[in-house]
């Protein structure tokens, strides 16, 4: 189960991390990758904004690269 919850607070602060990442796939309507789980059209690593999020700090994730390897756990 992931463990970020998938709600519009979350989704604002995302955009503002994913938003601005080189690996950003830009589908329409895709974010919050560490709630929702992988892209569908993921993108080559180019580095992960993901450390720097407070969505990341607020629920204890570690991890990096959600948009390739799925959602935080
Ligand atoms: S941890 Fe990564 S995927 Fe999750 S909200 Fe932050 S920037 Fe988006
Ligand atoms: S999950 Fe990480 S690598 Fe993917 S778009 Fe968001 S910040 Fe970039």
């Amino acid at each position: 189960m992931p463990r970020v919850e998938d709600m519009p607070e979350n989704v604002d602060i995302c955009l503002k991390f994913c938003g601005t990442c080189p690996t950003y796939p830009g589908v329409l309507g895709e974010s919050l990758f560490c709630a929702r789980g992988k892209s569908s059209a993921p993108k080559p690593k180019q580095g992960c904004n993901c450390p720097q999020c407070d969505v990341q700090k607020k629920y204890g994730c570690t991890g990096m690269f959600y948009c390739i390897e799925g959602p935080c756990e």
